[in-house]
């Protein structure tokens, strides 16, 4: 036999086919409800062409690159004089391009920088879910860009100047002021070595300088550094006070910003984070000298639901990965799909994942009607705080059951799921940690009545599908206890997921999530707690068709 015809026999077979060409809207039901349910619906033929582009072979393999390919520094130019630019591999502009193109970065405002009718959010939402599931380390900057309107609004003049160029949905990579630009985007600047939460602790000052400030000092986090703007917090006279720091000055010169290097991070490697020193920055202020983080605070909130769609995108594409295999992959004659353990395990994540995306477009909606409706308001001001902290501290062991499906086939590169993995803490971690978020929910409970009421009404809302004797309902005596605060916040997220589902999905569905998330405490690991074969059954029809 010659080498070839041996070869021939090395047939491949028992493997799933590539989980790519698909519509990433209409594959996904629990989505399409949430949308549905939250005032989305004209939006769905519009979402789902967005999915199916989304969905490609030549877009998965575009991901791959823009993340194989990170961004470099480029400190000096060959003679010495400073540059401080970065160059991304072209995929990364790519996908700046169609997430602007989207309106991912804007879409929520007009173009005076005022807030877009309902529903901007949720249809936003979706979209950004499903973007997430395919590349995200692009979704920095487009993020921040989108929040950082809300907080100009602090500043009316320079929003009325920013916005139009803003809210253009076409992408400017160009290395020029903003103003000769046709879009443009915005970073933010809290983080220094000192402090990262505790930004009081900023050394940074800001010197009156005639009609704009002047910044010196540096910040030790600084992502997506080719932004044309950033919003950056620094000491003027009147104490923390939030800037607007441009790129270039005002003459059309370079301004002070020397970026030191980018971070070798964990993940999130298509995004540049940077080190960066103000040296006599030019700057222009946003809100009241002493009102910095009341100023900058208002785009946290937005970055935060970010962080929640992102985390909730992530886990969608494993479980899709891992559903799609399993109905491939045979082990003892049996596809896995079919093996009663396997099927349990992945009903588990199905079902954590009908939480996380009822939750995070439930949420969107609220940010929909928040300056509506002061019931909507206290949601948004609540919830975000809980629902970051439950679904993005999810995603990374949910992504590793997820890898465990695939077994060996989930742990290389090509099976896009250790990417997921590694991406996945940082939702966690950036724009406010797991305990952070823990406090901030326990801070608007005491101080806020409105919030501290709706925490009671979801209570009741739930309680229909938790049943009366639940202890799980009494809740109010532990606001004070920053020690629990863990267990409060992680019983307030899961109350409004079932309340959020109970509006979206089948009845099915929320009673098995209320039975092993609010009933019953959980198992530490996935399929450890029994759902029943027709239910184990409705859940993963739902997470993928059949085909
Ligand atoms: C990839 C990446 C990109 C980033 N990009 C930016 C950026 O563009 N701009 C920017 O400003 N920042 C950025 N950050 C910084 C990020 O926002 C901070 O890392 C984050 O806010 C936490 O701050 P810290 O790292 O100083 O941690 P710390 O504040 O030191 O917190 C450490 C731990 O202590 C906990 N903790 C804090 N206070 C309490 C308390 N009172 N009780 C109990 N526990 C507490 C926290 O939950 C956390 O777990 C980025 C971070 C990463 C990883």
């Amino acid at each position: 036999m010659n080498i070839s015809a041996r070869f021939d026999t090395n047939e491949v077979f028992n493997q799933s086919p590539a989980y790519e060409n698909i519509d990433l809207f209409l594959s996904d039901l629990p989505l399409r409800e949430a949308v549905r349910a939250n005032g989305a619906a004209q939006e769905e033929a519009a979402l789902s062409a967005f999915g199916r582009q989304l969905g490609t072979a030549e877009v998965f393999a575009l991901a791959r690159r823009a993340n194989e390919n990170p961004p470099k520094l480029y400190t000096f130019d060959p003679k010495g004089f400073r540059r401080d630019v970065i160059e991304f591999h072209p995929a990364y502009h790519d996908f700046m391009r169609a997430s602007t193109a989207a309106g991912l970065h804007a879409s929520t405002w007009t173009t005076s920088g005022a807030r877009a009718a309902p529903p901007a959010e949720v249809a936003r939402a979706a979209r950004y879910y499903m973007t997430a599931q395919i590349e995200s380390g692009h979704l920095c900057p487009i993020t921040m860009t989108r929040a950082a309107l809300r907080t100009l609004g602090a500043a009316p003049a320079l929003l009325a100047q920013v916005a139009p160029k803003v809210v253009a949905t076409s992408y400017d990579p160009a290395f020029r002021p903003w103003w000769e630009k046709t879009g443009m985007t915005i970073g933010m600047g809290m983080t220094e070595k000192q402090g990262g939460t505790d930004v009081r602790a900023n050394i940074t000052t800001a010197t009156p300088t005639g009609d704009f400030y002047t910044i010196v000092g540096h910040k030790w986090f600084l992502s997506a550094p080719m932004c044309d703007a950033f919003l950056v917090l620094a000491q003027a006279p009147g104490g923390l006070t939030c800037f607007f720091v441009p790129r270039f000055k005002p003459d059309g010169s370079v301004n002070g910003l020397r970026l030191q290097r980018l971070k070798d991070k964990l993940g999130n490697r298509s995004n540049a984070s940077s080190e960066v020193e103000f040296a006599g920055a030019y700057a222009l202020r946003v809100g009241d000298e002493g009102a910095g983080v009341r100023t900058i605070i208002q785009m946290v909130q937005l970055t935060r639901l970010d962080c929640v769609l992102a985390s909730a995108g992530f886990m969608r594409m494993a479980l899709a990965q891992a559903v799609h295999h399993c109905r491939h992959r045979a082990v003892f004659q049996k596809h896995l799909y079919d093996q009663p353990m396997m099927r349990v395990v992945l009903a588990d994540l199905a079902l954590e994942m009908e939480g996380a995306v009822a939750l995070a477009m439930r949420l969107a909606r609220a940010f929909d009607h928040a300056a509506s409706d002061p019931r909507e308001a206290a949601y948004a001001r609540l919830v975000t705080p809980a629902a970051k902290y439950w679904i993005c501290k999810a995603a990374p062991t949910f992504i590793f059951e997820a890898i465990e499906c695939l077994g060996g086939n989930g742990y290389v590169e090509e099976s896009v799921l250790p990417r997921l993995y590694r991406e996945a803490p940082v939702n966690a971690i950036w724009e406010g940690p797991s305990n952070v978020m823990c406090l901030d929910v326990l801070r608007a409970l005491k101080r806020d009545k409105e919030a501290a009421d709706l925490f009671d009404e979801l209570a009741r809302e739930a309680a229909p599908v938790i049943g009366k004797d639940a202890a799980f309902l009494e809740l109010t005596n532990e606001f004070e206890s920053e020690a629990a605060a863990r267990v409060t916040v992680g019983k307030l997220a899961a109350i409004a997921a079932a309340a959020a589902l109970a509006a979206s999905a089948p009845a099915a569905v929320v009673d098995a999530f209320a039975r092993t998330r609010l009933v019953r405490s959980r198992g530490p690991f996935y399929g450890a707690d029994g759902i029943e074969a027709p239910t184990a059954g409705i859940l993963l029809r739902r997470a993928l068709p059949e085909n």
